[in-house]
């Protein structure tokens, strides 16, 4: 799949969009979820042109792979959600839900989460 430059995650790496920022480096940018589904909700975006996270996987740099997953842990510790737990979702594609074509993973805590998947219908 091509990267789409016109997704709103890219929007908000280049500053066009605002976003309520809780951290940013040389390899990612983390913000609040502008729906979110837990008391708190945080988006980790790589600052590189990824589709999802096979795409992250497979292309981007070992600096990016590390300093992405430094990330998450240092935001994760920051938010003091490491104590009493907290989630990381990455959806992909069609059969992932994936709405944004910008890889990101969600950090979701604050309370019980509860199953991991809904029952399927
Ligand atoms: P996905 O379904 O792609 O894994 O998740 C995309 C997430 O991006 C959703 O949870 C959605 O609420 C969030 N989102 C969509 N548009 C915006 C936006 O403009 N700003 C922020 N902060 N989050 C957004």
């Amino acid at each position: 799949m091509t990267y789409d430059d016109t997704n709103i995650f890219a929007k908000i790496l280049r500053g066009e969009v605002p976003c309520k920022k809780v951290f940013e480096d040389d390899s990612a940018l983390a913000f609040h979820d502008i729906s979110p589904q837990a008391p708190v909700h945080i988006l980790v975006i790589p600052k590189g042109k990824y589709v999802s996270i096979a795409d992250f996987g497979a292309k981007a740099s070992s600096a990016e792979i590390t300093g992405f997953y430094r990330a998450v842990s240092k935001i994760s510790a920051d938010l003091q959600m490491q104590d009493q737990g907290f989630r990381v979702i990455a959806n992909v594609g069609l059969n992932g839900g994936q709405e944004v074509p910008h890889f990101h993973v969600h950090l979701l805590g604050g309370r019980k989460l509860g199953p991991m998947l809904a029952k399927a219908a």
